[in-house]
């Protein structure tokens, strides 16, 4: 569906959960979240509802995310079901990899073709720093599990934090020569956790392209993602900029909470519930919420925080 500023609206993320393993710093709260009663979240059929009222819409391509949605039981199931709706022509999803050893083939099976995996360090004591209390190796053996598997696409999410890991750029570069794959620097974001850290800690993406000047702009966008390369590289590199540089224009999603509210956009407060609605009133509910969708976000930087009125692992990164 076209919204009311002419983009293509096609994308829709799902939180399946606000639950997570991790308590990455700038995403949750150190205490992690209290357990949303069963009768608050949308339960799997709402979900699958969801997201065939979406495909009536225009809908093709859907993110599974959270929380950790590899820590609600059931998920594989779910991406089964969500992969044989008509109209859905991609199934992704965001993780944090610690679980993807256990269910990589399994997703695979169930028709998710392309996974984005969260990895701020290769350096365990930073690993464990920042994810509270994640272990990097899980980390590192899942995306190795998921790369042996074939996925169409796998992308390393890297949220850049100065003074933190902005000393690995290079590193993490490097990981695209040999192998196909997409490692994305992400600028930290003033939500959730991210709210409190100190002004310092937003560095903008151009930071990648001093310190890697043989990066080599590929001339298109994937997404909301620049792309680059290094001469001769595997893989690619993509710096999304949402603080330095807008991509509002090229937005082409909407949300859906893990308790049913639909986001027309991550940084606003309008929510539109969905939970208990049936087929029809979900369908023209997320046409609402597409011709609701503003122009542009509110104004983003350490000063001025986003307006989402809840934490990224509530919303879906
Ligand atoms: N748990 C999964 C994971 O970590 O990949 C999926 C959910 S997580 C909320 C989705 C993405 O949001 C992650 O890549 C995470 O790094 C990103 N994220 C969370 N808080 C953020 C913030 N304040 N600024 C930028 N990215 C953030
Ligand atoms: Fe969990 Fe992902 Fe948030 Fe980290 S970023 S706390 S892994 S939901």
């Amino acid at each position: 569906m076209i919204d009311n500023f002419g983009r293509s609206i096609d994308y829709l993320r799902i939180s399946v959960t606000d639950l997570c393993n991790l308590r990455c710093r700038y995403c949750m709260p150190e205490e992690g979240v209290p357990k949303q009663s069963h009768e608050s979240i949308m339960t799997f059929e709402e979900i699958v509802s969801a997201a065939a009222a979406a495909a009536a819409t225009g809908i093709r391509k859907i993110r599974i995310t959270g929380g950790e949605p590899l820590v609600r039981r059931g998920i594989v199931s779910l991406c089964k079901e969500i992969s044989s709706i008509e109209g859905i022509d991609e199934l992704c999803m965001t993780t944090n990899g610690t679980l993807l050893v256990k269910y990589a083939s399994q997703l695979k099976e169930a028709g998710v073709s392309r996974l984005n995996i969260s990895l701020d360090t290769l350096v365990p004591e930073k690993f464990r720093y920042i994810t509270r209390l994640g272990n990097l190796e899980d980390a590192l053996e899942g995306i190795d599990a998921a790369y042996d598997e074939g996925f169409d696409s796998i992308k390393i999410n890297n949220v850049l934090t100065g003074g933190f890991n902005d000393d690995e750029i290079e590193e993490f570069v490097n990981m695209t020569r040999d192998r196909n794959i997409e490692v994305r620097f992400i600028e930290l974001m003033p939500i959730g956790g991210g709210i409190d850290f100190d002004p310092d800690k937003f560095i903008s993406c151009e930071h990648v392209l001093e310190r890697v000047p043989q990066l080599e702009s590929m001339g298109f966008s994937d997404g909301v993602a620049n792309l680059y390369k290094l001469p001769e590289a595997e893989g690619r590199v993509g710096l999304i900029r949402p603080i330095s540089h807008k991509f509002c224009d090229r937005c082409n999603k909407i949300r859906l909470t893990s308790d049913g509210m639909l986001k027309p956009c991550l940084h606003s407060d309008r929510e539109i519930p969905l939970k208990g609605k049936s087929f029809s009133e979900m369908e023209a509910l997320i046409r609402t919420a597409i011709l609701e969708k503003p122009q542009v976000s509110c104004t983003l930087d350490s000063e001025n925080p986003s307006m989402a009125g809840r934490d990224m692992n509530m919303i879906g990164g």
